[in-house]
């Protein structure tokens, strides 16, 4: 748990940043309090989207939406987006984000658990069609920012555990963008890679003002050829 004290210090932090979060955030933007620690800043979830959205109208599953910082990037490069969160008034704040950014419509919300939605995206339609998703982008609950006290940060440790979270999503597409602490286990990431056909991984670490910030496991086809 968090000392008010710390609270107030990282709230500051964060405030100071702010229009790294969004830089519409004049314009309407919505945030409740966990938004601001949990959000992907705004440069950083562009070029997960630049590695994403690899054609027009390609359909992307953001399995933990939040506030739609991710989502909202893939719709303005072009994506068709099914964007999924536990809590209603995180999906409030994302649709009217996406508003503000004009991508609305190319989002579709939806309120639930990710495992058990899962299993729709996994299910044939009737007429026996797959429902196609090109990929699928992952950034749980990583716990707040303690994670950043201990040397590695073990896939266990999310909620839901970051194993499972894999396992559900390799189902539905093996194209996966894995957005991590940037102290995650390199063994373990490698070690998930063995769920996809290809068993390969590409870790890259997001840094921001010189400073990594998180890390994205790519899977699949996001693996770039070079
Ligand atoms: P972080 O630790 O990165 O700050 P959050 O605690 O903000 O992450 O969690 C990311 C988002 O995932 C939150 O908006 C939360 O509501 C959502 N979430 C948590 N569990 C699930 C789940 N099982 N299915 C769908 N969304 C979930």
């Amino acid at each position: 748990m968090l000392s008010k004290y710390l609270v107030l210090i990282l709230l500051l932090k964060y405030w100071h940043q702010r229009y790294r979060l969004f830089s519409k955030l004049n314009d309407g933007i919505l945030m409740d309090e966990e938004g601001w620690f949990s959000v992907t800043p705004e440069l950083i979830a562009t070029h997960i989207a630049d590695r994403m959205v690899t054609h027009k109208d390609c359909v992307i599953l953001d399995a933990f939406t939040g506030v739609g910082g991710n989502a909202i990037q893939f719709a303005l490069k072009g994506a068709l987006v099914y964007a999924i969160d536990l809590d209603p008034i995180k999906l409030r704040c994302a649709r009217q984000n996406a508003k503000v950014y004009g991508v609305e419509n190319r989002i579709t919300f939806i309120c639930g658990n990710f495992y058990h939605i899962a299993k729709s995206f996994c299910q044939s339609r009737p007429d026996g069609i797959p429902l196609l998703i090109d990929s699928i982008f992952l950034s749980p609950p990583w716990g707040g920012p303690e994670y950043l006290n201990k040397p590695i940060f073990e896939l266990g440790s999310c909620v839901p555990d970051g194993f499972d979270i894999f396992e559900v999503a390799v189902k539905i597409s093996q194209n996966i963008a894995y957005f991590l602490p940037r102290n995650t286990s390199s063994n373990q990431l490698m070690q998930i890679a063995g769920k996809t056909a290809s068993k390969k991984v590409e870790i890259e670490h997001n840094v921001l003002n010189n400073k990594i910030k998180a890390l994205t496991a790519y899977y699949g086809n996001l693996v770039s050829s070079s």
